[in-house]
């Protein structure tokens, strides 16, 4: 932000005293961005074309037996390319959430918005798919204005009816994405193929969600990047002199001044046209210098470079650089700010990877019941009796089975008590102990030891869970036995 103090007189500092979505009078001020054109634009087309047939193939791709990526936030499950984080796994999660953060901090840094121009999905629906509809039905920004300051005739009805026709149409088909992501497909087509008196809340979801999106698309626009959104206000302290972003060479720019024939130019390269500013989607003067409305969409490169090209002088005036590489000709990438940021990456990355891959399926606490004695038994075994919760940590129904490891014994089960899917149908003579996906069993168990296998007071035990002879977790607990 102190581009801006090299940009500009010091006079002309005024434009950071207001936001420029609203005016004068309090009111909103609407912007009619100009049909932007040229290599950077056609780059973001095809761009936006790998991103949304990602974001929409995505849900339908599955890896054993279940979605690549959900986000079940409701049921607090989620599945990150394949990797089952249920509710218990708090630690993954959070780990997970902390290095994306860290992410976020070592790519903003390094890159800047880049995020935001080309594969934040507000950006992309809002400028590749809303936008273009826009474009298509209204026309370009002269138009626009002009049709919104018409009266209602046939051509404005119809007009606006098949804008805002196809922007409730585009709304609904994300709300299914953004369903298909949080429930998964199989789920979404359920509420979709039978009667919506049998999904009633998440059919209120998808229609929640439908005017969410279209309210957004619609009105909000802009601001959801320059007032709601809070990555974009966190640009300043993310970004640094080195960061790349979308600026303006005010080095070469500067004084701006109209080209006039015949006149030898005596001022910088910026010919004062303000096409930067007409295409601009926040309406911001990119030439005031790095702003937080400026979402880095190239609009304004492209704008400037035909204009450069028109007038016969180099290309780039507008670019990706950096305030270093304006100023000083230089740029570092790797400044002691990013290795920072990436040697807590590759700690917190490698934590994860070991937490994923010394993983187990399942969860068991198994405690000694409070206040309980061991039982000495008339065949001289001794009993204690345990409390045990097993958790599954995965997406699939497991059937354990807890083994006694390398001592003489057996576990006598009292009864159980899962929860999941059917939870509550406690067994009244065996126990059952099946996993629901993500379920939890609870119950007490007996452990009956020969007394001759206890040759101190406290043993420890060694225990497994198994499933269909494959095992799925080791655990310990403590035998009490009386002194020999
Ligand atoms: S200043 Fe340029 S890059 Fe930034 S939002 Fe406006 S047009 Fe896009
Ligand atoms: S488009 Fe380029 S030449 Fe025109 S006002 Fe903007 S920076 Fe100056």
């Amino acid at each position: 932000m102190n581009t801006a103090q090299h940009v500009i007189n010091d006079s002309d500092e005024s434009f950071r005293d207001h936001f420029n979505a609203v005016n004068e009078d309090g009111k909103r001020n609407w912007f009619y961005p100009q049909k932007p054109t040229g290599k950077w634009h056609t780059r973001r087309v095809w761009f936006t074309v790998l991103i949304l047939t990602l974001l929409f193939a995505t849900p339908f791709i599955k890896f054993n037996d279940q979605p690549l990526l959900l986000f079940n936030v409701l049921e607090r499950k989620f599945i990150i390319f394949g990797i089952f984080i249920g509710p218990q796994d708090y630690w993954l999660f959070g780990l997970t959430m902390l290095s994306f953060m860290v992410f976020i901090v070592l790519f903003t840094t390094i890159f800047g918005r880049l995020w935001c121009g080309w594969a934040c999905p507000q950006t992309v629906f809002m400028e590749m798919v809303f936008r273009k509809i826009e474009y298509a039905i209204e026309g370009n920004a002269t138009k626009q204005k002009l049709l919104n300051k018409a009266p209602w005739n046939t051509d404005k009805i119809l007009r606006k009816t098949a804008k805002y026709t196809a922007f409730m149409i585009v709304s609904f088909l994300i709300a299914n994405l953004l369903l298909s992501y949080v429930l998964g497909v199989d789920e979404l087509s359920k509420i979709i193929r039978e009667p919506i008196a049998d999904h009633l809340p998440l059919f209120g979801g998808i229609i929640a969600f439908t005017a969410i999106f279209y309210f957004n698309f619609a009105w909000l626009r802009d601001q959801a990047c320059t007032v709601v959104c809070p990555y974009g206000r966190l640009q300043g302290v993310l970004m640094d002199r080195n960061t790349i972003n979308v600026a303006y060479d005010y080095e070469r720019g500067e004084p701006r001044g109209k080209i006039h024939k015949n006149q030898e130019r005596t001022e910088g390269d910026c010919v004062n046209c303000h096409q930067c500013v007409a295409v601009c989607p926040t309406g911001i003067d990119i030439r005031n210098g790095l702003q937080m409305e400026c979402v880095n969409c190239t609009a304004c490169i492209d704008a400037c470079d035909n204009i450069m090209e028109k007038v016969g002088f180099e290309k780039g005036l507008i670019r990706y650089t950096s305030e270093n590489a304006i100023v000083k000709k230089t740029n570092k990438l790797i400044t002691p700010r990013v290795v920072g940021a990436m040697v807590m990456l590759v700690l917190l990355w490698s934590v994860l990877g070991f937490m994923v891959v010394s993983r187990t399926d399942t969860q068991t606490m198994l405690l000694r019941a409070q206040g309980s004695q061991y039982i000495e038994n008339k065949d001289q075994s001794i009993t204690n009796l345990y409390t045990f919760k097993i958790f599954n940590k995965t997406n699939h129904a497991i059937v354990p089975e807890i083994r006694l490891e390398g001592i003489r014994g057996k576990l006598i089960f009292a009864g159980g008590r899962r929860s999941g899917a059917s939870a509550g149908k406690s067994g009244s003579k065996a126990p059952d102990l099946s996993l629901e996906p993500a379920g939890m069993v609870e119950g007490t168990v007996f452990i009956i030891v020969p007394g001759n296998e206890l040759k101190k007071r406290k043993t420890t035990l060694k225990l497994t869970v198994y499933q269909d002879n494959k095992k799925l977790e080791e655990f310990e607990t403590t035998f009490m036995a009386p002194e020999n």
